[in-house]
């Protein structure tokens, strides 16, 4: 075994180390058939491609909760097609107009007490955490906490708080299930080897929409330029996290979280075709790849199936009209946010927290149009500096620093 063998061997402590090792032996618990579904998120992206799941996997699987934040009216319209026995719905305003809607149908909770409660409802079995950024930590925590299964779409909460949630996880007995495509495709690579056996971890990135840009054309992109990402159709947040290449820096720390996995042990390759979702190399250099059509139903769907494997809604590959994959050393140049995510796993404690909330504060600035598209990531930076990192951080710990870097971004943006 080489040196970076033993290292992931010493280090293996992430949430699958543990998950895949039982794995080998799937207990009757793990392949139980039918499902009660609750979709934290069911109005966005993620949320409405589950239900386009769960309605092709069929009666076994029935969702019986869902949670937004605002539309009400798209609430009320899932309620009628999948009949749940609780919504929730964060803004109080809407919960009203909901409740009328549905007259008393459904029971509707409201506000982040009413997200926390049904994330941890008895009558649920597995909960899709599909809300985006911070506003989904309380949530899945809750989720944890109860010992619910997750589909983990929300990766903002484990880059923020992965050194509560993975231990908590071990505690309840909760399983964490990668929605995020790249970590499905890394869970199921790995299952090829055994933990200790893993050497490297190749995570595939499109490049984005600014792939071949020149860095004085992306420093001045526009917010439409930004939401065009060539091969995913995903929320605004995400899509213009994916032109930064945040979305890949936070998808950095996610892998070391889930995986147990040294940072230096993952690398980023630029794959513009979005076909090889990533890849994990063993110590004999066998490097296992999983594949399929960019379209997230299919880790959404394994997420929920695991470890039964069912036809679904998938579409089919058809490697002859694709012709050609190809693979590319990322630049750090111009995607600087790459660097910042390395930085952040090594560092932990509340670096990442606060990569987060800086990121989340400067994505809501460009979009807005207050500042261009190459300021995000420097100001990101800017706060990273001035923050002093504090190790084993508590809950507490991890929401003030959310808070001190949304009011760092605030002064940068003064000057
Ligand atoms: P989206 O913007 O399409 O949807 C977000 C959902 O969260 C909506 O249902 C919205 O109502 C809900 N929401 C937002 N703020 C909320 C609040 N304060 N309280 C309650 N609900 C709130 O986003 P998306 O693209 O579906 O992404 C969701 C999550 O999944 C993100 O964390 C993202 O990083 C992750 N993810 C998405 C994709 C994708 O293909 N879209 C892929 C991988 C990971
Ligand atoms: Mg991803």
């Amino acid at each position: 075994m080489d040196q970076a063998c033993c290292r992931l061997v010493s280090t293996a402590e992430g949430f699958y180390s543990r998950l895949i090792d039982r794995n080998l032996c799937v207990s009757q618990e793990c392949v139980a058939v039918s499902k009660r579904i609750t979709i934290m998120g069911s109005t966005g992206s993620i949320g409405t491609n589950t239900l386009e799941v769960v309605r092709a996997l069929g009666s076994d699987y029935r969702v019986v909760g869902l949670a937004a934040r605002q539309r009400w009216a798209e609430l009320e319209s899932q309620c009628r097609a999948v009949e749940p026995q609780v919504v929730a719905i964060a803004d109080p305003k809407c919960a009203e107009q909901l409740r009328r809607m549905l007259n008393g149908q459904v029971e509707v909770l409201e506000g982040e007490a009413g997200l926390v409660e049904l994330a941890g409802h008895r009558d649920t079995d597995f909960v899709v955490a599909a809300i985006v950024g911070s506003a989904g930590l309380a949530s899945t925590i809750a989720a944890v906490e109860a010992g619910r299964h997750v589909g983990l779409a929300n990766k903002e909460a484990l880059v923020m708080a992965g050194s509560l949630i993975v231990p908590l996880a071990r505690q309840t007995g909760a399983r964490l299930l990668p929605i995020d495509s790249k970590h499905s495709a890394i869970f199921q690579a790995m299952s090829a080897g055994s933990v200790d056996e893993v050497r490297k971890i190749y995570l595939t990135a499109s490049g984005g929409p600014f792939r071949t840009w020149p860095m004085e054309k992306i420093a001045s992109a526009t917010p439409a330029d930004a939401l065009l990402h060539p091969t995913w159709t995903m929320g605004p947040k995400i899509t213009v996290d994916s032109a930064t290449m945040v979305n890949k820096a936070m998808e950095i720390i996610e892998a070391h979280w889930l995986f147990g996995i040294e940072v230096d042990a993952i690398e980023v390759v630029i794959h513009p075709e979005s076909i090889v979702h990533s890849m994990v190399e063993f110590c004999d250099r066998s490097i296992i790849a999983q594949m399929g059509q960019p379209d997230m139903r299919t880790p959404i769907q394994y997420a929920l199936t695991y470890p039964r494997r069912l036809r679904g809604c998938a579409r089919d590959l058809d490697f002859s009209a694709i012709g050609q994959l190809r693979f590319e050393p990322p630049d750090l140049h111009r995607f600087p946010a790459l660097r910042l995510g390395y930085e952040v796993a090594r560092a932990g404690g509340t670096a990442g927290a606060v990569f987060n909330a800086a990121n989340e504060a400067a994505v809501e600035a460009f979009l807005q149009g207050r500042i261009p598209f190459g300021r995000i990531v420097d100001t990101i930076r800017e706060v990273l500096d001035r923050h002093a990192v504090q190790s084993n951080p508590n809950l507490g710990s991890i929401l003030q620093s959310d808070a001190w870097a949304r009011n760092e971004v605030k002064e940068c943006l003064k000057s």
